[in-house]
């Protein structure tokens, strides 16, 4: 008995590593499907709980594609120093949401909150994104993905400069592939130019679908564009009804 209690705990233990290295990755959502042998697993568990013995949480979610083709590119990047913003970061700020998310918003690059936490959007800038998602689009944060065309803060929040980009922009095109959403929001300038490989500006593109690899892109202001120019909110949130209109046709589809 003692030896298949220790068993059971090793199991725990490494599913909850799992776990938290998915979390660490920026994965908060993974797909939930009993199989017959977690469900063994699991009346053990709600067993010993119910002993007193031993409380988890346990999930019972195998990975899905989505989620196993982000770890990868997450492995791929590894400790990046592929450019020179490793000098001065604190933490690479991969993205995060739902690996199988329908939308996925494309920023620029982290600032120094990001920074500090190592997850995308959380300053101010981040909360307009923030209440967009939830106020507006009256999804969760964790339904949609948010990441940026860079993963390292560029010092004193300057814009990412051509070989930055450069170097980091092939792991946002494979995170996009492993997700491949069905609507893109690419969010200012720097996100719009390096998606759609123009040198037009975000103030004429915005508003008006364009193609990201077949996927439908809506340019929009940056958030932080928005704290300084409230008035164009109101753009913002005519561009985002369109997104949300094509949202409605992919979950009718
Ligand atoms: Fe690597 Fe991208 Fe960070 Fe540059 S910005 S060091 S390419 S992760």
């Amino acid at each position: 008995m003692e030896e298949l209690q220790r068993k059971f705990l090793n199991i725990v233990t490494q599913v909850r590593m799992h776990l938290e290295y998915q979390r660490a990755l920026g994965i908060t959502a993974i797909e939930m499907r009993t199989i017959e042998p977690l469900r063994s697993l699991k009346r053990a568990a709600s067993d010993q709980e119910a002993a007193g013995q031993v409380r988890v949480g346990l999930s019972e979610a195998p990975v899905l594609p989505q989620s196993a083709g982000l770890t990868a590119v997450r492995e791929e990047l590894g400790n990046c120093i592929r450019c020179k913003l490793h000098k001065s970061r604190k933490n690479i700020v991969f993205g995060e949401g739902d690996p199988g998310a329908v939308a996925v918003f494309v920023g620029e690059g982290p600032g120094y909150e990001e920074d500090q936490q190592g997850r995308p959007f959380v300053g101010s800038a981040g909360q307009l994104l923030t209440d967009i998602i939830v106020k507006g689009m009256k999804l969760k944060r964790e339904e949609v993905y948010i990441c940026n065309i860079v993963k390292c803060r560029p010092p004193d929040n300057r814009n990412p400069e051509p070989d930055e980009i450069e170097a980091c922009e092939p792991f946002l095109h494979k995170q996009l592939q492993a997700m491949n959403p069905k609507v893109i929001v690419a969010l200012g300038n720097v996100a719009v130019k390096t998606l759609l490989k123009t040198s037009e500006g975000i103030t004429a593109l915005r508003g008006t679908w364009k193609k990201y690899q077949n996927i439908p892109l809506m340019p929009t202001f940056h958030p932080a564009y928005l704290l300084r120019n409230p008035k164009d909110k109101a753009l913002v949130w005519k561009d985002i009804q369109q997104v949300m209109t094509e949202m409605a046709k992919v979950r009718k589809g």
